[in-house]
């Protein structure tokens, strides 16, 4: 044996190890990327706060609006402001929801969070009006999602204004009552 190396010395300590870079939060992968049942960056952003076991107002306030706004921003106005527009900023197709999917991008070192918003149809889909006010949701595939195991997420077409009910045409969507979607009786 010829080797100089001390006694007892690891190889790994004679060339350092680069350790990848390390996220602030972590780089949870969106449901459905890629698919017409992608989920919306709300979504995203209530699951990253689930992950890490913080409310949404939390990861909101301490995470996000310090950077969308600045570390200055006046707390009360601005994160009311952001909470109460979050559904069509996040999710539409405006200059928020660029720099939303920056920040996160930039927190979950991920490069594809964009694809959580209607960015994509920039040029070709008018933005006014595309996003719908109030929240909609089927119940039958947040409890399908749940009774077999999987993430609760709401799907960004849930968000567009266009859609009066769940594009997989579940049967409680007929009904006013059990969802966010108007009836079809209201379309
Ligand atoms: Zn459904």
């Amino acid at each position: 044996m010829s080797s100089t190396r001390p006694v007892g010395r690891l190889a790994s300590e004679d060339t350092p190890q680069l350790l990848p870079p390390r996220s602030r939060l972590y780089p949870l992968e969106p449901v459905g990327l890629g698919t017409g049942g992608v989920e919306s960056a709300t979504s995203y952003v209530a699951r990253l706060a689930i992950a890490h076991t913080v409310s949404t107002w939390s990861l909101l306030k301490c995470e996000i609006a310090p950077l969308l706004y600045g570390p200055d921003f006046v707390f009360r106005n601005r994160l009311s402001e952001l909470v109460s527009a979050m559904g069509s900023a996040f999710n539409g197709e405006n200059t928020t929801c660029r720099k939303v999917a920056s920040i996160l991008n930039s927190l979950t070192l991920r490069t594809d969070l964009l694809s959580l918003s209607m960015a994509f149809s920039r040029g070709f889909v008018s933005p006014r009006l595309l996003m719908r006010r109030e929240q909609a949701w089927c119940p039958e595939c947040l409890s399908k999602s749940k009774s077999e195991g999987g993430p609760t997420y709401w799907p960004l077409l849930w968000n567009l204004a266009a859609v009066r009910s769940c594009p997989k045409a579940c049967a409680g969507c007929a009904r006013e009552s059990a969802c966010g979607f108007p009836s079809s009786q209201s379309s």
